[in-house]
């Protein structure tokens, strides 16, 4: 997706050093070490001002260039610290794109929540990425429910291009009425996630 050799489709004069900067950061320094998605350093230790030469002229389209400046919310002159790395190229050949988050909760009995287990991992979710909790349908907090949405959420995070599931055994143990079931596919979406109910027609 982030193919360097296309020229930048915004070209607007004020976005122009950002998207060098960016074509620039694509790559490694050769120069200074500095790794993709962070700036050039100065000996100092510092932010360079400019990106060293031998770093963009990687880029063909600014081959030719002077100097490539570093963008001022970089913050050049000021003590150097590594950037984040770019997203990695997204792969349409991955096996699997699909990571599933599993949550399971009953309100007493242990057997019921190994049936919830045993069904989940049958849907292909490894044990540690099972979240699972015994907690009365009365308790408003659900730490290991709240631990599995970070979780999910963390794992969206690093890995944009795949798909995150979070799957709940049955759509009674998400929420107690409508509206809570409701703010929480809200939440899910919001933050890219999918959620599945493997038996999804047990109220
Ligand atoms: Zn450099």
């Amino acid at each position: 997706m982030t193919d360097p050799q296309q020229p930048s489709a915004t070209d607007r004069s004020d976005a122009g050093d950002r998207s060098d900067a960016g074509d620039v950061e694509q790559h490694a320094c050769p120069k200074c070490d500095a790794q993709p998605g962070s700036p050039c350093r100065s000996r100092g230790g510092a932010v360079a001002s400019a990106y060293h030469t031998r770093r963009f002229t990687m880029v063909p389209r600014l081959k030719k260039a002077l100097r490539v400046p570093t963008p001022a919310d970089r913050g050049p002159g000021r003590p150097w610290r590594p950037g984040t790395p770019p997203p990695a190229p997204i792969n349409p050949d991955l096996p699997s794109a699909d990571i599933r988050i599993g949550y399971a909760r009953c309100s007493t009995l242990g057997q019921e929540l190994d049936s919830q287990l045993d069904a989940l991992s049958k849907h292909g979710i490894p044990r540690d990425k099972i979240f699972s909790e015994k907690i009365s349908t009365r308790v408003r907090v659900r730490p290991r429910f709240e631990e599995a949405l970070r979780t999910a959420r963390e794992v969206k995070a690093h890995a944009p291009h795949c798909r995150v599931i979070f799957t709940v055994y049955e759509m009674k143990r998400l929420g107690r009425d409508a509206a809570e079931l409701t703010a929480l596919a809200d939440h899910l979406t919001a933050h890219g996630l999918v959620l599945a109910v493997p038996s999804s027609c047990r109220w």
